[in-house]
């Protein structure tokens, strides 16, 4: 689906009325999970007063309680009283070959044998991961590992200041770029500014400027502003718009940003935490063909090990952020973390990617979400539905809800945002219940997933269909 038409479908879906479950139909939802999962709930209870909330995963479905899994396999997770779900989730998107490949098991097991799993110096394996990112994505010269995408975007924009020698930061309306300081900042909403920077100073965030997405004046304004106050150091992104593309961005908007971006000496940062290694082994930069300054990677690329984040870019930039004492000419560029580079996620960087390389999982995984699409489209057609579904690779998006269409600058836009979670929320908690473990509206396809989790997911949002 094109830009335009996913933005003119998802400002249909915010005019109309959200369409929640039927209340008796979602209170035999509650009650159908409540029964099944009575190991789940007794572990919540224990949870809970040890721990925040009683849950440590921002992603973890909590109505009526968060499901505590026993483990996953392929494209199925499998929860501690044997329930199984079609997994759409993947823990956000690291998870692109299904869970629990036997290669990876395989090869990881054989490697603890063999090395142990930590040494905390140089190793042959850091070469291997490295070459293997360098060798897909032809903009990234040298590459630094870090223990998370957090860290990698932290690492990226002090990059872009020392060798720039500007203060100021760009980010998108609604992009989330970590939990650092500065970028928590109009997370998820656009507009929502500070609304989530509670115990972060205002100092933290006042070098960090919003720009409007597909907006080439509002992009040129926000960038006047900041060449007159300290300087311009970098303008970050996802590259295909906030929130994996649930606002998409227009590939001519990249583009010009590009040459922007140049011809003003500003660092370009493409955040391909989510993008790199899923939608192409050049990640969401070779699709639209442009070349960003640095990069920034995590999530596939560790085969879901942990810690993994990592920032590549031109060489003429990264040598700042060599190692030890700073030596040599040029900026340097302080960064360390004891994981940062371990053992264990070079390994799992170097097979995953070997094997993604050779199997073809980009393109299988991309091959299922466009049949998924497809499927879930003519459904919604055939129902005269206003929900609608759309992929970038093997990102999936359904829309029902349009959240992140609603203006959450107002105190009216924030009520509106709440009341459409929730509703959103309810439509996950059905889908649940039919064993679909999802994220409200956006989800990840693996080259696991099977013609038979297909039909099994359509089946279930025509259920749903049936129940608001
Ligand atoms: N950037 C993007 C686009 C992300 O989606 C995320 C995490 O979801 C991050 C950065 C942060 O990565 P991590 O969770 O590894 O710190």
């Amino acid at each position: 689906m094109k830009t335009d038409e996913i933005l003119s479908r998802m400002r249909e879906l915010a005019s109309r009325p959200p369409r929640p479950v039927r209340e008796e139909a979602m209170s035999r939802v509650l009650s159908e999970i409540r029964r099944k999962t009575p190991a789940s709930c007794r572990l919540f209870e224990e949870a809970r007063a040890i721990m925040p909330g009683g849950v440590q995963h921002m992603l973890s479905p909590t109505t009526p309680y968060p499901i505590f899994m026993d483990h996953g396999r392929g494209c199925h997770l499998t929860d501690v009283d044997g329930n199984r779900y079609v997994d759409y989730l993947n823990g956000g998107g690291p998870v692109l070959l299904g869970h629990n490949p036997d290669f990876l098991r395989r090869k990881m097991a054989a490697l603890i044998e063999d090395k142990g799993w930590f040494h905390g110096l140089p190793d042959e394996y850091e070469i291997l991961a490295c070459r293997k990112i360098i060798e897909h994505m032809p903009s990234v010269e040298k590459v630094r590992f870090l223990q998370s995408g957090t860290e990698a975007c932290m690492a990226a924009i002090r990059l872009a200041r020392a060798c720039t020698g500007k203060k100021k930061i760009i980010k998108f309306a609604g992009t989330y770029h970590g939990w650092s300081d500065q970028l928590v900042f109009d997370l998820w909403l656009p507009g929502s500014g500070r609304l989530l920077a509670s115990g972060i100073p205002e100092s933290a965030t006042e070098n960090t400027l919003v720009a409007p997405l597909n907006d080439l004046d509002g992009l040129a304004r926000v960038i006047e502003q900041g060449e007159r106050d300290g300087g311009v150091a970098a303008v970050i992104l996802e590259p295909l718009g906030p929130e994996s593309g649930t606002l998409p961005i227009d590939a001519g908007f990249v583009r010009y940003l590009r040459e922007l971006t140049r011809t003003k000496g500003i660092l370009l940062i493409f955040d391909e935490v989510v993008t790199g290694f899923r939608v192409g082994l050049g990640g969401a930069q070779a699709l639209f063909g442009v070349d960003p300054d640095l990069t920034v990677l995590g999530k596939i690329i560790g085969g879901c090990f942990p810690s993994c984040g990592a920032v590549g870019g031109k060489a003429v930039y990264m040598e700042a952020l060599r190692s030890g004492v700073p030596s040599g000419t040029g900026p340097s560029c302080f960064v360390a973390g004891t994981f940062g580079a371990n053992l264990l996620t070079c390994a799992a960087v170097y097979f995953t990617l070997s094997e993604i390389e050779t199997t073809d999982a980009i393109g299988r995984a991309a091959a299922t979400t466009e049949d998924l699409v497809n499927k879930l489209n003519r459904l919604f057609e055939r129902e005269g539905s206003s929900f609608f579904a759309y992929r970038y690779g093997s990102i999936l998006h359904i829309e029902t809800s349009a959240l992140f269409a609603i203006d959450a600058r107002t105190e009216q836009g924030i009520l509106e945002v709440l009341e459409r979670k929730q509703v959103a929320g309810g439509h996950q908690t059905f889908l649940l219940n039919e064993g679909l473990m999802t994220l409200m509206g956006k989800g990840f396809v693996t080259s696991a997933h099977t013609a038979e989790a297909v039909e099994q997911t359509v089946t279930a949002y025509a259920r749903l269909l049936e129940a608001i």
